[in-house]
């Protein structure tokens, strides 16, 4: 069963609207790459069957890592390696907010932050 909505269809309803969030570059650059992800605007192959005469487009991917796509499978093992990692003790998941002042530069050093 294949997924209805994905990222990209999300992305691509933001339009050219996705300029004005104040994204830094990199993030721009990253939400670009996902939102053309397999499709026309990346090219791609046909590829025809001599027997049948069946033809098949496939368009090429963007290997951008936070891609949904291209990444999904990587992202599963490196949470079963994550997994593997875990002692057998009970962990708890902090969740804590930062002051407002530092919003902005979390949007462009998240790193940093
Ligand atoms: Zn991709």
């Amino acid at each position: 069963m294949s997924a209805n909505f994905e990222v990209a269809h999300i992305l691509g309803g933001l339009g050219e609207g996705i300029e004005n969030l104040g994204l830094n570059g990199w993030q721009l650059r990253t939400l670009s790459a996902i939102r053309r992800c397999r499709t026309a605007a990346l090219g791609g192959n046909v590829d025809a069957c001599d027997s049948c005469g069946n033809i098949s487009i496939s368009y090429n991917s963007c290997r951008n890592r936070h891609c949904p796509k291209c990444h999904g499978h990587k992202r599963k093992e490196w949470i079963k390696a994550r997994e593997a990692d875990l002692l057998p003790v009970p962990y708890f998941h902090v969740v804590f907010t930062l002051p407002s002042e530092l919003n902005e530069l979390s949007l462009h050093e998240p790193k940093d932050v």
